[in-house]
């Protein structure tokens, strides 16, 4: 037990000293007409998905759900082509990463991570006592291995597309990480479907990756929290282990079982569109003197100088992006994400008013 503490504000903290450098995850993210800060697909819900949740019998609210969400991994299985034992879901793949922090990482073991990432990753590691080390990425934006296994990782972290810069993994990179790793190798692959890539076939030759989904993203179920990662089935049973049962909702893992059986034409439809939509915004954002970053998710990721001002003044014309101030090799940057054209044309529209008053200021 650790001995009870004050903080800043003179409160007592009963919590683990680690608590200490645990920030509460808040983005102040005040409402605003158009939002286009969390990669979400803003083309709306999978109609079959909405069906299931509307036309729901009361059990599925009165009733406990499945311990592990058998229904929903069996659906997952024949989507990423792999048996049921080796899928793991959680609330949302942050429950996901945070449950296998848990599982693979003793009290004061290294979580390595490339920077720039996912911002949640440093969070989880200090959640779960474990020290957080980033390394900055190379020039290419691809991670530098060298540095992160040089950390001795329990947990070495990846992202591809990476999050915030929309880049690709090399697959070479995951497979020397696996080939040299010392202990579990988390990829995230949030956007994966946007990339048309993976690195799922990877896990029969390493009982140590953990490859992480979710879908909030494609799927369009965020606020679902279905997240979900593939693994042998002993480093899967291990998430299970850690992330515990009952932690799916049932009205959430049936809507996400019938996306995934009926749904895949819509999935796919919108996946296209986003791709055509995120090509389209990067040349128009080129079209005003800018180098946007290849993206291969469903957001793009160009630098902007003074990035916090522009995007506190886009917020004042009711569009809000993400700005991610002093990016290594990148420099001030804004993440965009995508959606149908006219959200796009509504934000270049108010980007050409900002950019213009603060070139005539
Ligand atoms: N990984 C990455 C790279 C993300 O960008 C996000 C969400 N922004 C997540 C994981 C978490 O997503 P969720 O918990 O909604 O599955």
């Amino acid at each position: 037990m650790s001995t009870p503490r004050h903080d800043a504000q003179g409160r007592r903290s009963f919590a683990r000293t680690a608590y200490d450098a645990v920030p509460l995850y808040d983005p102040k993210r005040a409402p605003v007409e158009l939002d286009l800060t969390d990669n979400t697909n803003l083309w709306g819900m999978p109609p079959a998905a909405e069906r299931a949740w509307r036309d729901a019998p009361v059990s599925r609210i009165t009733r406990y759900p499945t311990l592990y969400a058998a229904e929903l991994k069996q659906a997952l299985a024949g989507y990423v082509g792999v048996s049921p034992d080796m899928i793991v879901t959680g609330c949302g793949s942050d429950d996901i990463l945070d449950s296998a922090m848990r599982a693979f990482g003793e009290p004061g073991d290294v979580v390595a991570g490339p920077e720039p990432s996912f911002a949640m990753i440093p969070i989880f590691a200090r959640m779960n006592a474990l020290t957080y080390a980033g390394c900055v990425e190379l020039p290419s934006h691809q991670p530098d291995l060298d540095a992160l296994l040089a950390t001795k990782p329990a947990l070495l972290y990846l992202c591809s597309p990476n999050n915030p810069t929309g880049t690709l993994l090399a697959r070479a990179t995951i497979e020397r990480a696996l080939r040299e790793a010392p202990g579990v190798v988390l990829l995230d692959e949030a956007y994966a479907e946007f990339a048309g890539v993976s690195a799922i076939d990877l896990v029969a030759h390493s009982d140590r990756l953990l490859v992480i989904r979710t879908m909030s993203k494609a799927f369009g179920l965020a606020g679902l929290r279905i997240g979900y990662a593939v693994g042998q089935p002993s480093l899967v049973m291990d998430v299970e282990k850690s992330r515990g049962p009952y932690k799916l909702n049932a009205m959430a893992e049936h809507a996400a079982a019938v996306a995934l059986q009926q749904d895949m034409p819509w999935v796919e439809e919108h996946v296209a569109l986003a791709v055509t939509l995120r090509e389209r915004l990067a040349d128009a954002l080129r079209a005003r003197g800018f180098a946007p970053l290849a993206s291969h998710a469903n957001f793009v990721c160009v630098p902007v100088p003074d990035c916090v001002d522009v995007g506190q003044a886009l917020r004042a014309h009711g569009v809000a992006v993400r700005p991610f101030p002093a990016l290594p090799h990148i420099g001030d940057t804004l993440r965009i994400s995508v959606g149908p054209w006219s959200m796009l044309e509504r934000f270049l529209a108010a980007f050409d008013d900002v950019m213009t008053a603060r070139r005539t200021t």
